[in-house]
């Protein structure tokens, strides 16, 4: 189901308790000299389509949130992370209150990925359950397929994961005669670019790429980006289905621990019912 194409009234009748509402993010940035800058949103965008599709009475689309949190670079359009949190915890809010009762929040886009944690730990502490990923093919089964396109890496930026992907979508925004590769960034024992390592500084990403590019996307093909859209796809729809049965484990934890509070509750009435009739027949 697309959110925005329902009635107050649809909206009112969906049954809360098995349906997840899925809200993909993205980011309006800079990925070099041959992609568009709006590749984070098209693809976050474009993964949460497919996954409805498969799964269209379970899963409520919502519309995209197309702005993240960028660094300085040229034709970037960017909220700081306090606007970002305040409006993805805001639309996370009027959700839950509205009496749904799971989000995913599929990222695009690798500098919102802290900020969604954040959000994801604060609506889950008044309103349970918020989820969310690092980034698409970041689990088990997006990992392999990476492996399986022969990428060993944490998805980079404009390499050639993203530029295969924009390739399959819509070639006509990909520019292939204006690729750079760029790989030498910097890089210690312990310091990754794209804070992969433990030392961690989260820097904007002008500081470690001349051309906004840090990957090969030479290597980029179409073939590849379609198998690896619909793997993306079923990546998300079995990691949303891990999401809904720790909900169910989390409320039959939940109703166990009443019952047993509730039992104990009454032992102890009991208890205390007993002792006051032996002190009356004393
Ligand atoms: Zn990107």
């Amino acid at each position: 189901m697309i959110y925005s194409e329902l009635t107050v009234e649809e909206i009112k009748n969906l049954n809360k308790d098995h349906v997840v509402v899925l809200f993909p993010l993205g980011a309006i940035e800079q990925h070099g000299f041959h992609l568009p800058v709006g590749t984070d949103a098209f693809i976050a965008e474009n993964i949460a389509k497919r996954v409805e599709k498969k799964a269209k009475d379970k899963i409520v689309l919502l519309p995209t949130l197309p702005y993240g949190v960028s660094g300085g670079y040229a034709g970037s359009l960017k909220v700081n992370d306090k606007t970002f949190k305040q409006i993805v915890l805001e639309i996370g809010q009027s959700v839950l209150d509205n009496g749904f009762r799971k989000i995913f929040l599929l990222n695009g886009h690798g500098g919102n990925q802290s900020y969604l944690e954040d959000i994801t730990a604060t609506l889950n502490v008044e309103y349970p359950y918020t989820a969310t990923i690092p980034l698409y093919l970041s689990g088990k089964r997006g990992i392999q397929a990476l492996k399986k396109v022969n990428y060993k890496y944490w998805i980079r930026h404009a390499d050639e994961i993203e530029t295969s992907l924009m390739l399959a979508m819509n070639e006509k925004l990909v520019s292939m005669d204006k690729i750079v590769d760029e790989t030498g960034l910097l890089k210690t024992k312990d310091y990754k670019p794209l804070d992969e390592g433990t030392l961690k500084l989260f820097l904007p990403w002008e500081y470690e790429s001349k051309s906004g590019v840090y990957g090969e996307p030479s290597k980029a093909s179409k073939e590849i980006g379609e198998f690896l859209w619909e793997e993306a796809a079923e990546e998300i729809l079995d990691i949303i289905n891990q999401f809904e049965k720790i909900t169910q484990k989390i409320e039959k934890f939940i109703s166990q621990r009443e019952n047993e509070n509730h039992k104990t509750l009454e032992n102890e009435e009991v208890s205390k019912a007993d002792g006051s009739q032996l002190t009356n027949q004393k």
